[in-house]
């Protein structure tokens, strides 16, 4: 049987059209099918949105100290509304660099819902279509999950893609999940006066990262107004007239508010894909790869939160180029998932990779730890931000990076240094030899490359 395509992608997210672009890149013709906009949850209802929001946040917030820069003003105003305007824009602006590569790459696009029909064939039954294709990749992402008693209506118990939606600012806000979204969520509505409180189950949040830079974000997001409530959970949820009022277990503390947003995981997107029909093994609902990203079935791969291996963009994107590097036999590299970058974008931002401080103890490591406050780094005390630090995490004997964890203005875009230097198989002292412009704040992660060694110099 000869194919239409070399491959059809399903899904246009971060992993389906960059999986896309690479097999058009290596010669492979390719299709993507996507049921509602190009570019995904990440380019539509996640990563660039918020991200949007989060910039009007931070503008907003530097006017809220103005005596601090000499300036003045009467009856300042703002509009929650013109954020949620701008941050459309944006994605109408991103949306459309996504088409225009897909035409650059001669990949067809079908606008409809796709399902495996039979081995090697997508159907898209509202366009009465069917695609027969040599390899076939999954990269139809997730969506947020509910928690029971906490049904989503949309206005008064919502999800980020409501919130990312709503031009008005709620008085009062709950945000269940002390993860991610839920601590950027906190820090846009804070800058636009809501009283916010985070109910987070575990006993920190962002239960995932280093100890010490939960604990300082803690601290830091309670400076800024928003109450933080570890270890708890709602345990009842009262609706009326688009008010809430949440009962928060232990204590039973009871909140009166506008709105409760959850951001509380993710669930696939594997309903109605014809999975079962052609035996694709699923592991707690997501699909079940190999390090190829090939699920058991011949010819049939997934990438990206689909796979339930880390729902971020970027790890879809690496699946994606993986997945198609594999079909063009190209034989890539497996990806070490310990190694991927996180990124957190309220202010103070949190950006890490590898092994906590713990987890590299657990794991038997004799551990030094290389640490710089960005209060002794000349950029940040200039730009008024002298909040967090850099933490490195290293092995004692050759200096070997095991994990970086950063707390502070804009570091998630100091974490890729650490990222090269490792994959160069650069220890902390070559970090700390490289001679990094001054003043920057990166002049902090070579403080901190440094410290491994006792040898920080401005400290
Ligand atoms: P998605 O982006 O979910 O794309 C899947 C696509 O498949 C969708 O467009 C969907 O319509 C389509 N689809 C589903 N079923 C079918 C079908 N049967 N046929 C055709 N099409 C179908 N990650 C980061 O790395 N950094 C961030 O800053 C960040 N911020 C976030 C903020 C929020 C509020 C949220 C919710 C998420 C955020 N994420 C962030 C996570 C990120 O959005 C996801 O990890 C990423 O979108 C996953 O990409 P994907 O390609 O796997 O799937």
């Amino acid at each position: 049987m000869s194919s239409d395509y070399d491959v059809v992608v399903l899904g246009s997210g971060p992993g389906g059209y960059i999986a896309a672009i690479r097999a058009a890149q290596l010669g492979l013709k390719a299709a993507v099918v996507e049921k509602e906009e190009v570019g995904g949850v990440c380019l539509n209802w996640g990563c660039i949105p918020s991200k949007a929001l989060l910039r009007n946040a931070e503008v907003l917030n530097l006017f809220r100290d103005p005596a601090k820069w000499g300036v003045s003003f009467d009856n300042m105003t703002y509009d929650m509304g013109a954020a949620i305007d701008r941050s459309r824009r944006v994605v109408d602006r991103v949306v459309k660099g996504v088409q225009s590569l897909f035409k650059k790459h001669n990949i067809d696009l079908y606008r409809g819902t796709g399902r495996l029909a039979s081995q090697g064939v997508v159907a898209i039954d509202s366009l009465g279509k069917k695609l027969k294709a040599a390899n076939i990749i999954l990269a139809t992402g997730t969506r947020a999950r509910s928690l029971p008693g906490l049904k989503v209506d949309g206005e008064t118990v919502v999800t980020s893609r409501n919130a990312l939606e709503s031009r008005e600012t709620p008085a009062t806000i709950v945000i269940v999940g002390g993860g991610a979204v839920g601590v950027e969520f906190a820090y846009f509505y804070r800058s636009y006066g809501s009283e916010v409180t985070i109910v987070e189950m575990l006993p920190r949040l962002l239960p995932g990262e280093d100890e010490e830079v939960s604990q300082h974000l803690e601290r830091a997001l309670k400076r800024q107004g928003i109450q933080i409530m570890t270890g708890s959970t709602v345990e009842k949820l009262a609706r009326s007239k688009g008010r809430a009022k949440v009962t928060i277990s232990p204590g039973a503390e009871v909140i009166e508010c506008d709105r409760v947003l959850l951001g509380v995981g993710v669930q696939p997107n594997t309903e109605e894909l014809g999975l079962e029909g052609l035996g694709v093994e699923m592991e707690n609902g997501f699909i079940k790869i190999d390090d190829r990203m090939a699920a058991n079935v011949p010819g049939v791969y997934a990438i990206g939160d689909v796979t339930g291996k880390m729902p971020l963009a970027h790890v879809a994107s690496a699946q994606g180029v993986l997945a198609a590097e594999v079909i063009a036999e190209r034989e890539p590299a497996p990806l070490d998932y310990s190694q991927m970058p996180r990124a957190i974008y309220c202010q103070p931002q949190v950006a890490s990779m590898g092994l906590t401080e713990q987890a590299a103890r657990e794991k038997g490591h004799e551990v030094k730890i290389g640490r710089f406050p960005f209060a002794a780094n000349g950029k940040a005390v200039a730009l008024g931000l002298p909040d967090g630090f850099v933490k490195l995490v290293a092995d004692a004997r050759y200096g070997e990076i095991l994990g970086a964890h950063l707390i502070g203005h804009d570091v998630t875009d100091l974490l890729a240094e650490i990222s090269t230097a490792r994959m160069l198989e650069g220890t902390a002292l070559e970090i700390g030899r490289s001679v990094h412009a001054h003043p920057s704040l990166s002049e902090a992660i070579m403080e901190a490359g440094l410290g491994v060694f006792d040898e920080s110099l401005n400290i």
